[in-house]
């Protein structure tokens, strides 16, 4: 029998954006407010604990496990590409750098999303460490604070990168953030702080708001033109929920791919499914853009890094006393604690490369840290070109969706990866990092020509998880957008989206606060 519940508002997905609007929009008691998760409570204690996010991703718990097909660009490569599934989304996981983009990003944003619009629904949610001032609030939910821990390495990297013409920049969110500093992170005194646990724990009690999670939406219901609710399961039951309105918030690989279920995208991908199009969006599932970080791995002969640490046993336990004490050391840490924007050429107008430095190394994403002294230079492309999809592969949820982000298909992408991999290796030449005596273990100095590191790119290139742009905002003249500035699903009514899918052009940094600033905006209209 199918359970049936009636809502005000439903939210469908409690990430970084649904959280945000479960919490601003019950906090006025005329809404009835139900925020569905698939995924489960955020209760796990890797969650919190900022080094975490090495469990936390690939592991079924908290991640939908995705990968991409194989990418040519990538020399035929999948990659495994993370979505948190789990109350807080992705924020449960992910790397926790706040950072918002360049003004200039806005621009392409169309009317009413400049940089001066934004800027003050990025106030609203942030909780500042250094106080408020014009571009900053200590008055929200979300902190934003320094990291608890310094590296030599890193430190003397900063100085390398000081001494070659890079501002020092304390704080990347003014608008400009070219220079190089340290992450500031979505942390409260070393432990990760979610959307879910800024904005969703502290009102869970509030009797206008319900939140379901292991709440799976299979698809959306429709009367005529309006959104009704949605059809799914609760713990493996079959639930339905009638809502006035509905808010997807399920994220740039879940709400193209919900929309899809529900018949609204491109006929030459439902008719195949045998799904009858209720709306044709030629745009849904389209625009996929991601930044792809080259990981350019170095060997020290001398430095203290986190592979010796985490590698020793007596290291790991001094790591645990560390946090247990002090809520420092390595467990707090990010994966990247230095950062610097800067420009691939004189030709860019503004900077359009950033580094995620690390005191680690490890031939893929995870655990397996090398045994020797090691550093990661990764080094992303912030406005690529190359453009992907992401499509449903089948009419249920339980089917994957096929991930294609397109790497390096544009000839303007491969020659910044070239300029990026160049400079990186300019900087790790500089004599004051002859103290560590760094080596190239991967990619491998071998390569010269451009096509040779094209190719060393492709092998040693992954996705720094930033999708974004598959249910682009936009004005509806334009074939392939599929919300309004107001984000409501064109051609539908009572339906809105408010998630990374929105984007129309992804910002030159990391996603997460984008999208917490674009669910601030989304809730004020809807109140
Ligand atoms: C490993 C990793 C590291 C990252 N590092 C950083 C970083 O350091 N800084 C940064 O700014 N950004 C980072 N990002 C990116 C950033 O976290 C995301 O851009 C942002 O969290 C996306 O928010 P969202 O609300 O669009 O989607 P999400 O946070 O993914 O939320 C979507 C939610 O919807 C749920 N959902 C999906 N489908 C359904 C369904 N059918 N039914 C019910 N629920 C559903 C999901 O389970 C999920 O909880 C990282 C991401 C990852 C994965």
């Amino acid at each position: 029998m199918t359970d049936r519940l009636h809502t005000d508002t439903l939210i469908i997905g409690a990430g970084s954006a649904g959280c945000v609007i479960a919490n601003r929009l019950s906090a006025n008691p005329q809404h009835q407010v139900t925020l569905v998760e698939a995924g489960g409570k955020d209760n796990w204690h890797w969650i919190h604990i900022p080094v975490g996010y090495l469990y936390t991703m690939g592991n079924p718990k908290t991640d939908w496990c995705y990968s991409t097909t194989p990418q040519k660009g990538l020399n035929g490569r999948c990659l495994a590409y993370p979505r948190g599934r789990v109350l807080g989304g992705c924020s449960s996981i992910n790397g926790m750098i706040y950072m918002r983009g360049q003004k200039d990003d806005y621009a392409s944003w169309g009317e009413g999303w400049s940089w001066d619009d934004v800027l003050p629904y990025y106030k609203k949610s942030e909780n500042y460490h250094r106080g408020a001032d014009d571009f900053h609030s200590d008055q929200g939910e979300m902190l934003v604070q320094e990291q608890r821990l310094k590296w030599d390495i890193l430190e003397t990297f900063k100085k390398v990168c000081e001494e070659s013409g890079f501002t020092d920049r304390p704080d990347f969110n003014r608008g400009n953030n070219s220079g190089i500093g340290y992450f500031e992170v979505t942390q409260k005194k070393g432990v990760r702080w979610s959307s879910a646990r800024a904005f969703l724990h502290p009102v869970m009690h509030r009797s206008n708001l319900k939140v379901m999670t292991k709440t799976l939406t299979e698809r959306l219901v429709f009367e005529g033109d309006r959104c009704v609710g949605m059809e799914g399961t609760r713990h493996g039951k079959p639930l339905s929920i009638r809502a006035e309105r509905v808010v997807l918030a399920a994220g740039a690989i879940g709400s193209p791919s919900l929309l899809e279920r529900s018949g609204i995208g491109s006929e030459s991908v439902l008719k195949p499914l045998g799904i009858p199009i209720r709306n044709r969006l030629e745009g849904v599932g389209k625009n996929l853009q991601d930044h792809l970080q080259v990981r350019l791995q170095y060997h020290l002969e001398r430095g203290e890094t986190l592979n010796q640490q985490a590698n020793s046993w007596l290291g790991r336990i001094k790591m645990g006393l560390q946090y247990v004490y002090n809520r420092s050391g390595p467990l707090s840490m990010a994966p990247s604690q230095l950062g610097a924007f800067f420009k691939s050429s004189d030709e860019v107008d503004r900077a359009d490369l950033e580094f995620h430095i690390q005191p680690m190394s490890a031939d893929k994403l995870g655990i397996d840290l090398h045994r020797f002294p090691g550093m990661t230079a990764s080094v992303c492309h912030l406005r690529p070109e190359s453009r992907g999809t992401t499509h449903i592969s089948g009419t249920n949820a339980s089917d994957v969706p096929i991930i294609d982000p397109n790497y390096l298909s544009q000839a303007y992408d491969r020659d910044v990866v070239c300029k990026a991999i160049e400079k990186t290796r300019d900087l790790m030449d500089h004599p004051l990092l002859s103290e560590f005596s760094p080596s190239e273990h991967k990619p491998g100095r071998i390569q010269k020509t451009d096509h040779d590191l094209v190719k060393a790119a492709g092998d040693v290139a992954t996705t720094i998880f930033h999708p974004v742009g598959t249910a682009k905002m936009g004005s509806d003249t334009d074939g392939e957008t599929v919300v309004s500035k107001k984000l409501g699903v064109h051609g539908l009514r009572d339906l809105y989206i408010a998630d990374a899918s929105v984007v129309p052009t992804i910002t030159s940094g990391n996603t997460h606060a984008p999208v917490v600033m674009i669910a601030e905006r989304l809730a004020e209209w809807l109140d």
